[in-house]
């Protein structure tokens, strides 16, 4: 696709957004660049980018036939989503069915505890900070949404985690804690933006524990991109990769 020609409008860490000829249209393109700890931990990983927009399509996707809005248009290749724009909240909303990563090492919970309703938590994205644990009170007082959108924001938020948690589970992946995103679209409606990945969500392969996540290059294993990619196997259907001629 012919998208590299000065309509880029935002480049993040992992994903670069470029403007199309449709005013309220964006394509997010699915870099390799890879990195933790704040951007601290940096590399390029091929086959990442293709990977993660394969994974965020079909979840979105999932999300989308729930009644769920999303950013989400379109796949026109692997790598390149079509995306509505929106205008992004810096909130990580962060749901979490098992304890594991930085809560154990704030809080004297138990590894593989079970939380049944599940915790969700919202840090501010900001760099510069570290990303802090926000409450509602912050949120309102530093302007980042209002109480009508926070509300609204737990609200779908819940329902992701039943949506995804529901069909990983057939898929044979528990899902321990996953970061969304949100922004508003031109009318001010609350829609999921960002990605679903294996780089903002924990998956863990039901039978074996496996870790099949970003926790494995936080942690210098081997072996990311074959997590990745066994991610994908797990949850494309057999029409999905015939479309993208996937041979796993
Ligand atoms: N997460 C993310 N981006 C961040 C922080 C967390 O996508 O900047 C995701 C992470 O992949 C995990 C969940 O949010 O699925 C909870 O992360 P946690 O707070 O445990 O932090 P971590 O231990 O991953 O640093």
């Amino acid at each position: 696709m012919n998208l590299e020609k000065g309509n880029l409008l935002y480049r993040g860490k992992a994903k670069d957004i470029y403007q199309t000829d449709q005013q309220e249209q964006v394509i997010v393109k699915f870099r390799d660049d890879i990195t933790a700890g704040d951007g601290e931990k940096k590399e390029v990983m091929g086959l990442k980018g293709y990977y993660n927009s394969l994974i965020s399509a079909k979840l979105f996707t999932i999300l989308e036939n729930a009644g769920i809005k999303t950013q989400f248009i379109d796949l026109p290749e692997p790598g390149f989503m079509l995306s509505h724009k929106l205008e992004m909240i810096p909130l990580e909303v962060i749901t979490r069915n098992i304890a594991a990563g930085s809560l154990l090492k704030r809080f004297p919970f138990q590894e593989g505890q079970n939380f049944n309703p599940p915790i969700i938590q919202m840090d501010f994205k900001n760099d510069e900070y570290h990303d802090p644990m926000l409450n509602d009170d912050i949120i309102l007082a530093l302007g980042l949404a209002t109480s009508d959108e926070l509300e609204i924001i737990r609200k779908i938020t819940i329902k992701i985690n039943d949506v995804l948690k529901n069909f990983l589970e057939t898929r044979g992946l528990l899902f321990p804690d996953f970061k969304i995103e949100f922004g508003r679209d031109c009318d001010d409606n609350i829609v999921l933006g960002d990605e679903i990945s294996p780089d903002t969500c924990r998956f863990w392969d039901r039978e074996t524990k496996d870790i099949l996540d970003k926790d494995l290059f936080r942690k210098g294993e081997s072996g990311v991109i074959e997590a990745y990619q066994k991610v994908a196997n797990m949850i494309l259907d057999e029409e999905d990769k015939k479309k993208w001629s996937l041979n796993f």
